[in-house]
């Protein structure tokens, strides 16, 4: 892994769908004035263009051949295109989102993505995101997050955030995408989600959404006293 500059650290935060891990990390990046790095929207934008030639998840050799050759780059704030193409709009969609962990067990699609999140990452401070940030991406990262929370307050959240977005958001379909989705990435083979042993966990199913970036923000902000100058 390549060395980081000096003061470099890193802040993972993995955790189950819908947990609020996203909306969570961007905050606590802007706060830290740090990159933010959403890996789990690099697995959709391969299932975005898996989709878009019409490869089924069984096509690896396909996949591994596609995802080989992407050309992806984070700005400063870590904004993502991927062969110049802004994905942001397209990877949201229940489409994505329902086959999106298909792709992402893939092996050849992991071996592909850790080493551009790890060059990503260790550029400069980092929030990372995702199912296997602490355990597998960034084993000695500074900071650990583990974000839970109930099924139903995730997926009350999620149809609020889809609607948020004019994408239709049924309860009832978002609850089973998310179950499933739980179950696939915590039953995968390669990278599962797992608690990382010196993770912290946050169950954000109580607390509100200022509550879980306070959380974080501050205890980094403890054990960093030099960002508080
Ligand atoms: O975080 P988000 O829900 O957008 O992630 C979408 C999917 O990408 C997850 O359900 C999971 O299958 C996959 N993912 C992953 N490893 C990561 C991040 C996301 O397998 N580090």
């Amino acid at each position: 892994m390549e060395k980081p500059p000096p003061g470099h650290y890193i802040v993972a935060i993995d955790g189950v769908s819908g947990s609020g891990k996203s909306s969570t990390a961007k905050t606590v990046a802007a706060r830290l004035g740090i990159l933010h790095l959403d890996t789990g929207a690099m697995y959709r934008a391969v299932t975005f263009l898996a989709l878009e030639k019409g490869f089924s998840p069984v096509q690896t050799v396909e996949i591994a051949d596609m995802v080989e050759g992407l050309d992806w780059h984070a700005d400063a704030k870590g904004k993502l295109t991927v062969d110049g193409r802004d994905l942001s709009g397209n990877i949201r969609t229940s489409a994505v989102t329902a086959a999106v962990s298909d792709y992402a067990r893939i092996p050849e699609v992991r071996h592909a993505l850790v080493p551009v999140q790890r060059r990503i990452g260790m550029r400069q401070p980092a929030v990372v995101e995702g199912r296997d940030m602490a355990t597998v991406v960034f084993p000695d990262a500074r900071f650990k997050f583990f974000m839970d929370a109930s099924p139903e307050v995730r997926a009350e959240r999620r149809v609020r955030e889809l609607v948020s977005m004019n994408l239709p958001g049924d309860y009832a379909e978002v609850l089973k995408n998310l179950s499933e989705r739980d179950s696939k990435d915590s039953g995968r083979e390669h990278s599962p989600l797992v608690l990382a042993p010196d993770a912290e966990v946050i169950d954000t199913s109580g607390l509100t959404f200022e509550g879980q970036v306070a959380i974080i923000v501050d205890h980094v902000l403890k054990s960093l006293p030099s960002l508080t100058k």
